[in-house]
């Protein structure tokens, strides 16, 4: 038999409706400001997603503009070059992501344009659960509950798991429960705000939280705040290590990068910048052509698909 959830947060219904309030409250004091949070576009939701795994949100608010500024529909998107797209991504790093960017931006297109329901949105390649939701519930106010990094830690935490033991199984369902139906988007913001600002994973701010009353890990965290601490790092992306393949394969795209339209480069020249041996850079470029990142020509020559 499949393993059923673990039962997480159960609160009285009057709890419920005080906690959304309190939060919401907050929220409106303390709302992290983005342009896709307030433009009711799904696009745009779908852009910032993408850009936003794995990458500090500082970074997602400079390159946001401009690559809407570049592809202003998720048909402009979808009729771009891959090298244009890529061109654009610059700086932001990961670039797998936005092929899938493109790629779903296509599927969309195909479709006729985005369906409004979380479940719909996650049959379309390159679109996960969280992404989704977020995508249905700022843009189409539909009530689906968000589940990130942030999020769990919260309503983990608020369940009294202060040793994060709850899955995102586990976690789902508490979360649909405390949505608000009302305000779905700017719930999910605030639940996501509140993890990213105060239920932080180190030394969380029980002081100043809003919904501490409904919390069961806080007189735990009281005593144990200093060792949950050091367990619970929160994660930092970390800069690729010069030398790894990762290392390379940013370099070999940032090169084509760097060239006039359609220019290309021969592995020669490629392995001279690079400082890279012939065995490993052809290898590095297979790997590259088969994630689309890069083409190769029949007479060897590299560039931007
Ligand atoms: S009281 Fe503390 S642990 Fe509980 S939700 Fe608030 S910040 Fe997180």
């Amino acid at each position: 038999m499949p393993n059923r959830p673990k039962p997480v947060l159960r609160l009285a219904e009057e709890d419920e409706r005080q906690l959304r309030r309190a939060l919401l409250a907050w929220h409106r004091r303390h709302a992290l400001k983005a342009p896709w949070r307030t433009s009711g576009d799904p696009y745009h939701v779908l852009v910032a997603a993408v850009m936003a795994q794995q990458t500090q949100i500082s970074r997602v608010l400079l390159k946001f503009d401009e690559f809407i500024a570049a592809f202003p529909t998720v048909e402009a998107l979808a009729r771009a070059r891959t090298a244009r797209v890529l061109r654009v991504w610059e700086g932001m790093g990961y670039n797998l992501r936005a092929l899938r960017l493109h790629r779903a931006a296509k599927l969309i297109v195909r479709r006729g344009g985005f369906p409004r329901a979380a479940g719909e949105l996650e049959q379309i390649e390159g679109i996960g659960p969280f992404t989704a939701a977020i995508i249905s519930s700022f843009a189409f106010r539909e009530p689906a509950a968000a589940v990130d990094t942030n999020v769990r830690r919260v309503v983990a935490r608020l369940s009294g798991d202060v040793d994060f033991t709850l899955s995102d199984r586990d976690v789902q369902p508490a979360a649909n429960a405390l949505i608000s139906r009302r305000a779905p988007g700017r719930w999910n913001q605030a639940i996501m705000d509140l993890g990213g600002r105060v239920c932080v994973s180190r030394s969380p701010k029980c002081d100043v939280c809003p919904i501490a009353r409904w919390c069961r890990s806080r007189p735990k965290l009281a005593k144990r705040a200093h060792k949950i601490g050091e367990r619970r790092a929160g994660y930092k992306p970390q800069p690729p290590f010069a030398g790894s393949r990762r290392y390379y394969r940013g370099r070999i795209v940032q090169a084509l990068r760097e060239l006039p339209a359609s220019g290309s480069l021969s592995p020669r020249q490629l392995a001279r910048r690079l400082d890279i041996r012939a065995g490993e850079l052809s290898d590095l470029l297979a790997a590259l052509q088969r994630d689309g990142l890069v083409r190769i020509e029949s007479n060897g020559r590299v560039l931007l698909p």
